[in-house]
């Protein structure tokens, strides 16, 4: 395949190279050079002429999510072609409650039975006994830990996921000692009785949601962390001690190990907007509903209803919160820490829309002060970098994955050319705008179905609280989350 007079986007050095043209066999880059040295050199069965457009690696999103339980396993897979139609060619899936299904996935992905963005998966995360959280490896001791690694290692996970709705905060450093150890990678949701370096020192390679690095620079963190874990002060308390300690050379000082650990920071913003909003913003007429299923479009409603008993001080107040932890996303950046862009989208996480939400989250970047370059390389390098995958991965030259993107416009110049999608490759195969076009119509065609059938099914019913049981299950993290000042990132998946 060749694609001839393209611009490519060089987003390691934010630099336009002007009149290419590369060439692909498989799903490899083959050549890239002056398109009249590589069309004489190279025959193709399909061209595609690129003249004002310009060509970047697929984007990949460092944190999503499938889920909801086994009756939305349908839905969450019809998710996958519309990654590909909004130019994602690689997702970071960071667990959910149906991790078998996403590692087989994986594997049908990949030896091409299934269309969707090559899946890297954590497999089921690791948790305490009896977490909020459904389909984790539960663990009660170290040796729990070890055999939780080893199931790990044999799923052959992409990396580790490990949260605290219940572990305990030995086992969270154990957890991550144990991991690297084993030559696994890790995420996750740091214990409130831990400081985020002593996450960072047992060897955490990124960390998930801006909160935490918000946290970092926290003047007092250590003396929170201790009297959180000694009983002293409860979660509210130790959050609204948070809120107000923030300080910028804590924060710079704590971001520059994070540079020199290599430890990588997913802001997740426009999850954490979007919650924020929750109260205020109206999403009736989003238009990414129309590609979300009626049962995932359900699982909205947990925190949809949290939202709407909050109290006018707790909604003020997550409001400012959400202001004061974006922030910090300029001086991340400033010290040098590498951002991987991440949507925490999926189910749960109500209208922070799969696929369309990365285009989102990198103009929020740039809203926050980073500039267009930073942000597109946020979504193209810091991914493969984090995995290890440079030398295939994360930009345009010969060896490299054929996975890119045809823009109309220069994201360099406004991040939102992301979004103007001319062409798509995937693995050396070519989606052209008319083939994206039907991906999207085939999606929201099966979603008005799947909202047909389930308006007919509860017509035929009695009233009933359908949500009643989803909602108790999920009680402990109601709670938690109920009492507290701001989002509690302990019980974001
Ligand atoms: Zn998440």
């Amino acid at each position: 395949m060749l694609i001839r007079h393209a611009t490519i986007v060089d987003v390691g050095s934010a630099h336009l190279i002007a009149d290419q043209a590369v060439a692909t066999l498989g799903d490899t880059i083959v050549a890239v050079g002056n398109d009249r040295d590589i069309a004489a050199a190279w025959r193709a069965r399909q061209t595609t002429q690129a003249h004002g457009k310009y060509l970047i690696p697929g984007l990949w999103d460092m944190h999503v999510h499938f889920g909801g339980g086994p009756e939305v396993i349908e839905e969450n897979q019809a998710l996958l072609p519309l990654y590909v139609a909004f130019g994602i060619t690689t997702v970071r899936d960071c667990a959910g409650d149906i991790p078998y299904d996403v590692l087989n996935w994986r594997e049908d992905i990949a030896r091409g039975t299934l269309l969707g963005p090559t899946l890297l998966s954590s497999g089921p995360k690791i948790e305490g006994i009896a977490p909020v959280w459904k389909g984790t490896l539960e663990t009660g001791s170290e040796a729990d830990v070890d055999a939780a690694i080893a199931k790990l290692k044999s799923l052959r996970v992409d990396f580790v996921k490990i949260t605290d709705s219940t572990l305990k905060p030995e086992l969270f450093l154990y957890a991550v000692r144990t991991a690297h150890a084993a030559g696994l990678k890790t995420s996750g949701h740091i214990p409130m009785q831990l400081t985020v370096e002593q996450a960072v020192d047992a060897g955490l390679n990124s960390i998930e949601h801006i909160d935490y690095a918000f946290k970092a620079g926290v003047k007092n963190e250590a003396a929170i962390a201790a009297d959180f874990a000694a009983g002293r002060i409860d979660r509210a308390a130790a959050y609204r001690r948070l809120n107000e300690g923030f300080d910028r050379d804590t924060a710079m000082k704590a971001y520059r190990n994070f540079a020199s650990r290599g430890v990588f920071v997913t802001p997740t913003l426009n999850g954490e907007r979007i919650l924020a909003w929750l109260d205020r913003d109206n999403h009736d007429h989003d238009p990414g509903l129309a590609y979300i299923g009626p049962k995932l479009r359900k699982t909205y409603d947990w925190r949809i209803e949290r939202a709407a008993k909050a109290s006018a001080d707790a909604i003020r107040q997550r409001h400012e919160q959400y202001e004061r932890a974006a922030a910090v996303l300029p001086l991340l950046q400033q010290a040098g820490v590498t951002i991987m862009a991440g949507t925490d989208a999926g189910f749960l996480n109500s209208f922070n829309y799969p696929a369309l939400g990365l285009h989102d989250e990198l103009a929020l970047y740039v809203k926050q002060g980073l500039t267009p370059p930073q942000a597109l390389a946020s979504a193209t390098r810091a991914g493969p970098e984090w995995f290890g995958k440079l030398d295939r991965y994360g930009g345009i030259e010969a060896g490299k994955a054929a996975d890119l993107v045809l823009l109309d416009a220069n994201p360099l110049a406004d991040i939102n050319a992301t979004r103007q999608i001319r062409l798509v490759v995937l693995r050396g195969v070519v989606f052209d705008r008319g083939r994206l076009d039907r991906i999207l119509a085939d999606a929201r065609t099966k979603v008005a179905e799947w909202n047909a059938h389930s308006n007919a099914a509860r017509i035929g019913q009695r009233p009933s609280v359908p949500s009643a049981h989803s909602l108790a299950s999920r009680s402990s993290a109601s709670r938690a989350r109920s009492s507290s000042v701001i989002l509690l990132p302990n019980t974001r998946s």
